[in-house]
């Protein structure tokens, strides 16, 4: 039984579309309320938003495992933050809050993803149900292997949470179809946790195609650490799209073309994020696995 949801937007402060569902949804909280449960709201970094930038000191999605929220030690910006929101929402391993819902997105071609991740009956019902109400929709499963104190998202907070993942759109820009995706895919999540409470359920399809996170790939290096190329023209906006052997990766600055190498098809997400320049990320990549429903 979920009793307490939230629904946290701006945990990027240069992702506007989840801040302004916020602003929509503050005023007219009916929204994204249902009965069988309490829905808080939480802008998690204003400070990062007044300042255009997706942080100030650290990423705060990335500061919410429990070596971060248990080391007094660590007091910049953003991770004093991340102590303040898990005493608001959780703490973190007792929450107070049941389910989160976080709000994303990136400049990559994704379309609207609902990332998961944890593993469970719960979630393949999810995502079944998600994957019914909106085809378009792109399942991600990210490290659902791991403990959950070991996960350093802000939604990792609570016990049940997901991340809804919108592109592409620029960075500090709102784009009325992103909006729209994401408002949409979140009342389906909250749908879905009411008729979860309410053991009404409809039926759903019994697999739903999704696809898990393997690894993230660099661009192209020199020795010195400096980047070497960009992404090629021919995988740029392909992310959920098959990445075969000899399939061009990337193009150095010196006229050389990369390609894949590996021997299993893969695909692409998160192809070419601005956020994921700072730490010269490329791409995630992914395969393809079939969820079960019942
Ligand atoms: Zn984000």
């Amino acid at each position: 039984m979920i009793k307490t949801l939230a629904v946290v937007g701006g945990t990027h402060g240069n992702e506007f579309t989840g801040i302004y569902l916020l602003k929509k949804w503050q005023d007219k909280p009916a929204l994204i309320t249902r009965p069988s449960f309490i829905t808080e709201m939480l802008f998690a970094n204003p400070q990062a938003y007044q300042q255009n930038k997706r942080y100030i000191d650290h990423d705060l999605n990335r500061c919410f495992d429990q070596t971060h929220l248990s080391n007094d030690k660590l007091t910049s910006i953003e991770q004093t933050r991340a102590k303040e929101i898990n005493q608001l929402l959780g703490p973190k391993g007792d929450p107070r809050v049941d389910f989160i819902i976080d709000l994303h997105t990136t400049t990559s071609n994704m379309g609207p993803t609902l990332l998961i991740t944890k593993k469970g009956a719960f979630y393949n019902q999810l995502a079944a149900y998600i994957s019914m109400k909106m085809p378009q929709v792109m399942i991600s499963c990210d490290e659902d292997h791991k403990k959950n104190e070991e996960h350093h998202f802000l939604s990792s907070i609570a016990k049940n949470c997901v991340m809804v993942e919108v592109g592409p759109v620029p960075q500090s820009v709102l784009r009325h179809d992103v909006f729209e995706a994401s408002d949409v895919m979140t009342q389906h999540i909250l749908d879905f946790v009411e008729h979860f409470n309410n053991n009404t359920v409809p039926p759903l399809p019994k697999t739903t195609t999704a696809y898990r996170f393997i690894e993230s790939i660099s661009l192209p290096l020199n020795a010195d650490g400096s980047r070497n190329g960009m992404i090629h023209k021919d995988i740029q906006d392909k992310d959920f799209t098959e990445i075969k052997q000899g399939q061009p990766l990337f193009m150095t600055f010196n006229g050389e073309t990369v390609c894949y190498e590996g021997e299993k098809t893969v695909y692409g997400s998160f192809i070419n994020e601005a956020a994921y320049y700072d730490n010269n990320l490329a791409m995630s990549l992914l395969e393809k696995i079939t969820l079960t429903t019942y």
